[in-house]
């Protein structure tokens, strides 16, 4: 490929609105063009990087037995209402109507069409496993499109689904697929943990992130420093173990505390002179499932995912200043659960321990001290409520977890039976009895693996791709185009790296020297082979991107040393 030829509309001002060093960089080198929040174009050298992912993620998937096929981006609204996501995945999901006024929406994920596909052919056990995926499209009206490709309203992904008899099937096809993930993203030359995950909307019971590390991650990952231990886990899902009081204590009587004013947990730490670990905080919630009242300690956060998932809410919001007068009686800062009454309420574990505390007292300025759960208020329910921070014990091994940001580039889930009970998708077993089957799903964001690859890969004076993934992997550079020398030496270095199988391109534009370089430096070609000065004598000067080592060789030695350079992840 030649310059003069090919589309790569580099920038010299560095895009005001890109907060993160991928969207810039994407922007300024000429790979992606804004169309509207959250939706662009891949020009020319961000599709050749696709399509080289593309060809990663699929080679690993064939491996693995899955097989491609290609779903519909329209999908019918009424099986959305047959799993029971149509109300659920909310303003999320981009709807349409036909002109018959009947409701589809775009694709945000697929598990509904596909169970449904499968529902249609599948009849005997004979026919399981099976593996199907695509790589396709995807919408999300996301509530903040941001970062260019890292958080886009139309997207790229991979998403493959597994079908099994039961449990240990699944049990199968998902370590396939986190193996698969493993090489993928090594393969892209990434540098990436897998976590511990939530399920979140999509159901299921386990779940795995694959987090490419980097400052611009919008994930928080623990983990455990300390081998073998390895534990891992994003934010919303990290445990920690619960602390016990250290000093026993004897239950105290009841007694209320006025407390003017004092409607924080530093207000009233302060006002008493006691440690926030002696305080429970009452957290008033609304939910679709009623109102719920959370208790954490006082020097703890609450988890929102945790509480979710312990009431089963989907839709979950703290109690406004009005909710709480109506339901405690008292202003804000002063809730707390004794005599709180037509609240379920959920209780940390950790609260669950906890001798003599401050409550609020459900009255202006005043709390109770010594409360005692179980012997003055109601434990509804038991359960991990704590948000945990880096310094926190693991819950494996003890030791303090350390804490990253991610870029959350691939999830795999179990689903279990959740779509396959909900819309039908049964076989017959050797016996002849119907059983449901057992589902997994397994998504890779495309383009946000591209996006990550940059956060990952980048210096001060562009992106520096990986060589697996490169859009051009060399860039042959003679300084003048008008010396006939160096153009010559130029053009058959282009050829014989062309006839070589390596993908270059020749930068052929009467451009200054400076303007070249600075260009091959910000498009991040790993490799750079400038036709200068020391043409006359035959020889090219090869430089890594990477580390800017350079050397002199000859034309006849150029494919062998481009070659040894790249290595095997050509
Ligand atoms: P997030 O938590 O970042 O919103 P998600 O957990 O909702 O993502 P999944 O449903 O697990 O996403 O989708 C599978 C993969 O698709 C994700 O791991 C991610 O790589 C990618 N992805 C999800 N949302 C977006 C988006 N808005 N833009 C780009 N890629 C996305
Ligand atoms: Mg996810």
């Amino acid at each position: 490929m030649r310059a003069t030829e090919y589309l790569i509309p580099t920038l010299r001002e560095t895009p005001a609105e890109a907060e993160v060093a991928s969207h810039r960089l994407l922007l300024k080198a000429g790979f992606i063009r804004q169309s509207a929040s959250g939706v662009y174009t891949l020009m020319p050298l961000a599709h050749r990087v696709l399509l080289k992912i593309i060809n990663i993620v699929r080679e690993e998937m064939n491996r693995e037995g899955g097989q491609e096929i290609l779903l519909p981006i329209i999908q019918p609204g009424e099986l959305w209402l047959k799993s029971g996501r149509w109300d659920v995945y909310g303003p999320e999901l981009f709807r349409l109507k036909d002109r018959h006024g009947r409701d589809f929406c775009l694709g945000p994920t697929h598990e509904e069409i596909i169970t449904e596909l499968v529902r249609g052919d599948l009849r005997s056990y004979k026919q399981l496993p099976i593996l199907l995926y695509q790589i396709q499209n995807k919408y999300r009206d996301e509530r903040r499109p941001r970062f260019g490709l890292l958080r886009g309203r139309e997207f790229i992904m991979k998403d493959l689904y597994s079908f099994d008899r039961d449990e240990a099937g699944l049990e199968i096809s998902y370590r396939k697929m986190y193996e698969a993930y493993h090489r993928v993203f090594s393969r892209c030359g990434l540098k990436f943990r897998p976590v511990e995950a939530d399920s979140g909307p999509i159901g299921g019971s386990v779940s795995h992130e694959f987090m490419v590390l980097a400052g611009a991650g919008e994930a928080i990952v623990l983990y455990c420093q300390h081998d073998p231990c390895g534990y891992a886990a994003n934010v919303e899902k990290a445990k920690s173990p619960a602390t016990r009081p250290q000093t026993p204590e004897d239950p105290q009587p009841l007694e209320v505390v006025h407390t003017p004013g004092q409607r924080t947990v530093e207000d009233v730490t302060s006002y008493l002179g006691i440690d926030p670990e002696r305080i429970v905080k009452t957290l008033l919630y609304e939910t679709d499932r009623g109102l719920f009242a959370a208790l954490v300690r006082g020097d703890r956060e609450l988890n929102e995912v945790k509480l979710q998932n312990a009431i089963g809410a989907v839709h979950l919001e703290m109690a406004g200043a009005e909710t709480i007068r109506r339901v405690t009686g008292a202003p804000v800062g002063f809730t707390g659960p004794v005599g709180l009454h037509g609240v379920e309420l959920v209780v940390d574990e950790e609260v669950a321990n906890m001798v003599n505390c401050i409550t609020g007292a459900n009255q202006a300025d005043a709390h109770y001290r010594n409360v005692n759960p179980g012997r003055d208020f109601k434990v509804d329910r038991i359960t991990d409520l704590r948000l945990v921070h880096e310094g926190d014990p693991c819950p494996h091994c003890g030791r303090p977890l350390a804490m990253a940001r991610g870029i959350e580039v691939g999830q795999v889930f179990k689903l279990g039976t959740k779509y396959s009970e909900a819309m039908g998708l049964t076989y017959l077993d050797e016996h002849g009895a119907e059983k449901l089957v057992v589902m997994g799903c397994y998504g890779i964001g495309v383009t946000r693996t591209l996006a990550a690859a940059v956060e990952q890969h980048h210096d001060e004076h562009g992106i520096v791709w990986p060589a697996a993934i490169a859009p051009f992997t060399v860039v042959v550079v003679p300084v003048n185009v008008r010396d006939e020398v160096q153009a010559t030496l130029a053009e058959q270095a282009y050829e014989m790296l062309s006839a070589a199988g390596v993908e270059v391109l020749l930068d052929d534009r009467a451009e200054r020297p400076g303007v070249k370089f600075k260009d091959a430096d910000l498009v991040g070609y790993p490799l750079r082979i400038t036709v200068g000065k020391t043409a006359g004598e035959g020889l090219l000067e090869l430089r890594v991107r990477r580390t800017g080592e350079s050397r002199l060789v000859p034309l006849a030695d150029l494919v062998g040393a481009v070659q040894s350079l790249l290595g095997d992840d050509r």
